[in-house]
């Protein structure tokens, strides 16, 4: 791998314990770096060839305000970033050398830093009122395949019960403390599992300053959306069922397996996120 540091780090005060992508239609992406006073652990050309910028165990700034599960604001200090080029932002598909060798990169760093699937995320899932990448197009299903991150099946919904959208969102890991971040979480959501269903402008890059939608009537219609609700439903049942079985492997908790452990662990989350 090649390594050219860059100039803006400082120490974690946390563990590693998630991964984040990005996408940027920069060509310079460590230029910019220097520029704009913000760096991440790797970068990515249209090659797929991967260089680092700043080492695991120091604090890249790459997630800016964030939030994601029990971390609120500095995902800096608890994440591993890597920054990928896409002239589009991802709004058109990536190229298959880089998807290939971003695969094997997530497979070292999940092994490496022993990062849970429910932990790795786009820049737009923990920043969903800001941020539009990785994009539409990038293919999480496949890195699903493969292991990275969590994947659903519709009929998972229906076992965990009735649940509104953001309750589900929030048993996912994202921000719901407000309506308008909620539905910004709502749309980030879509963008990663449902994304034929979200919106792209003609200018590719107006996703920019497009990234959800800001007026209260679509903000309530999205809410409402039966689709969305299913899938986010069986999305979470799918991290409660990795949260549950790494507690399960975990023998210096004493967990306690009752008749319906999803039930139990959703109500200690409901008290833990929402
Ligand atoms: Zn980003």
């Amino acid at each position: 791998m090649n390594f050219n540091p860059v100039e803006h780090y400082n120490y974690r005060k946390k563990d590693i314990d998630m991964l984040v992508i990005h996408a940027t239609p920069s060509a310079d992406i460590i230029g910019s770096f220097n520029r704009y006073e913000v760096s991440a652990h790797y970068v990515m050309d249209l090659e797929g060839v991967i260089t680092q910028c700043v080492p695991d165990h120091l604090r890249a700034w790459h997630a800016g305000a964030s939030y994601w599960r029990q971390h609120d604001g500095d995902i800096n200090s608890n994440s591993i970033g890597i920054e990928i080029h896409s002239p589009s932002m991802g709004q058109e598909p990536y190229n298959e050398a880089q998807i290939k060798s971003l695969l094997e990169f997530c497979k070292t760093k999940i092994k490496e830093h022993n990062i849970s699937p429910y932990m790795i995320v786009g820049h737009s899932d923990i920043a969903p009122n800001r941020k539009p990448d990785p994009g539409i197009e990038f293919p999480w299903k496949r890195f699903a395949d493969e292991g990275i991150g969590l994947w659903y099946n519709l009929s998972d919904a229906r076992k965990i019960g009735t649940l509104s959208t953001k309750d589900a969102l929030s048993l996912i890991g994202y921000d719901t403390r407000t309506d308008d971040m909620t539905a910004a979480s709502a749309y980030a959501f879509m963008r990663h599992y449902i994304p034929h269903r979200v919106y792209v402008p003609e200018h590719k890059l107006d996703v920019i300053s497009q990234v959800y939608p800001k007026d209260l009537e679509s903000q309530r219609i999205l809410l409402n959306d039966k689709v969305l609700n299913v899938v986010a439903r069986a999305v979470a049942f799918k991290v409660q069922e990795a949260v549950l079985k790494e507690r399960m492997q975990d023998k210096e908790k004493d967990f306690i397996f009752t008749a319906s452990p999803f039930q139990e662990i959703i109500q200690e989350n409901k008290k833990l996120y929402i």
